[in-house]
């Protein structure tokens, strides 16, 4: 058995308007390539960079998010290599001073978390266009977008931790508008350094694993990185420290470069831009300012609305959810003193979310006040649950008001006692050996035929109601 050790390096593009260096947008849904350039994104000789403030805030924001330090002194540095993505045949980084310092999230020490550039994207396909059998294409429009670094301490200790500490970062990233982290896009990239050692006092050697392009992806590269070093090992063999890449077609890692060929960067300090400092930032007021964090709000949510883990889940994963999730519980509180919760959380969670899915801005038609008010139409029985399902849909549709499409539709809850009456006798005089096997004792009678009675009634039968009146009037019928 050995004990494996995972340390994590994080990169995420910024969320700004502009590049890190120039006045290029910062526009992820570009299609057309190099549109977003200019010289400075491009390396032409005698341009010089301008450090973007707002990607100085977001990072300020992210470090206090991870209850980091914040530097008052920082530096840019240059961070030499060759590649055909990177014009400059340098990238401006951090090397020494990084913005943020130390720091926490999940158990999980946060070494550093440093400002840079983003290089461009090679593109391996598409030669044909250019009238070529084969060529490799380059984008710049990626080139120079700002790009959070996040170093970890060597803290992580199986394949789920990796990942769960990857998530919370992606949910706090996002709940600062920070990033879209949106891995499939390779918004945020992840590359973890794997090793397996037999004591814990000691590290073993370290394989760095890139081209990581997912949860999954993180999950199984660990998972197969800590079983291939585990087999190296009982075979007596040495681990050689090494880059290697996740294969996602093979699901294996692949060896890229070994120590001996790693790059030396010679990072200096970049003689374009001054020292940042820090000190003309508002630390305090950007702290004051955060928006309410997401183990916070889960906490918050526990104690608030008493809801089940999986349903705070849900809801806390996407900001916008949790804060529709909130209104529609403030008005639900308008309307009664007895609020179910659990009820509007479920719809949230289960239909209203499909329909998200199914159609984009289902949000914008169906506004938190509108779900309120068909929860609490359920909670006083004008609405069976089972017409709600229909409801919602065309509340999303058309965006009117639960109360005024079920009258127009025709959905109210049939609660009258009376006429209930008369469609159970129905039902019961129908269905004679079903309420007979009720008499003996089958509890599955009594649901086939309360789901008589709503198939009668098209789901408006008030199931509350019914089964009262069914059960009193089986016992009546078998007691002559
Ligand atoms: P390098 O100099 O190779 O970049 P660093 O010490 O800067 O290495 O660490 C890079 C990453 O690797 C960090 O996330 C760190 O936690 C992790 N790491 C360092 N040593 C180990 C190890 N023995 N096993 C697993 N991860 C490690
Ligand atoms: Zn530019
Ligand atoms: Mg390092």
């Amino acid at each position: 058995m050995y004990i494996p050790t995972i340390g994590l390096e994080i990169h995420a593009e910024l969320k700004t308007k502009t590049k890190m260096f120039c006045s290029c947008k910062n526009d992820p849904d570009e299609k057309k390539p190099n549109t977003n350039v200019c010289p400075v994104c491009l390396g032409h000789p005698g341009t010089l960079p301008v450090i973007n403030k707002s990607a100085v805030e977001l990072m300020i924001k992210i470090g206090l998010a991870l209850r980091g330090k914040i530097t008052s002194h920082s530096q840019f540095d240059r961070k030499s290599y060759f590649y055909p993505d990177l014009p400059k045949g340098y990238q401006i980084s951090q090397y020494e001073h990084p913005i943020v310092q130390e720091g926490f999230l999940r158990d999980v020490r946060i070494t550093r978390v440093h400002l840079e550039e983003d290089a461009g994207r090679l593109v391996h396909s598409g030669a044909a266009s250019y009238g070529l059998q084969a060529a490799s294409l380059v984008d710049f429009n990626r080139a120079g977008l700002p790009l959070m670094e996040l170093v970890t301490e060597p803290d992580i200790h199986n394949a789920d931790e990796a990942v769960s500490f990857a998530k919370s970062l992606q949910e706090i990233l996002r709940y600062l508008d920070a990033s879209d982290a949106n891995m499939e896009k390779g918004q945020m990239r992840i590359e973890a350094n794997v090793s397996i050692a037999k004591e814990e006092t000691k590290l073993g050697t370290k394989v760095e694993v890139k081209n990581i392009n997912s949860f999954k992806a993180v999950h199984d590269a660990i998972r197969y990185e800590i079983e291939r070093q585990s087999g190296l090992l009982d075979e007596g063999k040495k681990i050689i420290q090494e880059t290697r890449g996740w294969d996602d077609v093979k699901n294996t890692t692949v060896s890229q470069r070994a120590k001996e060929e790693a790059n030396d960067y010679r990072y200096f300090p970049d003689p374009d831009l001054p020292p940042l400092d820090l000190s003309v930032f508002e630390i305090k007021k950007i702290k004051g300012e955060l928006p309410e964090l997401p183990d916070e709000k889960r906490y918050r949510f526990i104690e608030e609305y008493a809801l089940s883990k999986d349903l705070i889940e849900i809801l806390v994963s996407e900001r916008e959810f949790a804060d529709y999730f909130e209104e529609a519980a403030s008005e639900l509180r308008g309307r009664t003193t007895k609020p179910d919760y659990r009820l509007l959380a479920n719809y949230i969670t289960s239909d209203l979310r499909g329909l998200i899915n199914a159609e984009n801005g289902m949000l914008k038609k169906t506004p938190p006040e509108h779900l309120a008010h068909l929860v609490f139409l359920i909670q006083e029985g004008k609405l069976t649950s089972r017409l709600a399902k229909d409801l919602l849909a065309k509340m999303s549709e058309t965006g009117d008001d639960p109360e005024n499409l079920m009258k127009s539709e025709g959905m109210e809850a049939l609660s009258d006692e009376g006429e209930l009456r008369k469609i159970i006798e129905e039902v019961i005089i129908k269905n004679e050996k079903s309420a007979a096997d009720y008499k003996k004792g089958k509890q599955n009678a009594l649901q086939f035929l309360i789901g008589q009675v709503m198939a009668k009634t098209k789901g408006k039968a008030e199931p509350g109601l019914t089964k009262t009146i069914l059960e009193k009037l089986l016992k009546e019928k078998f007691l002559n």
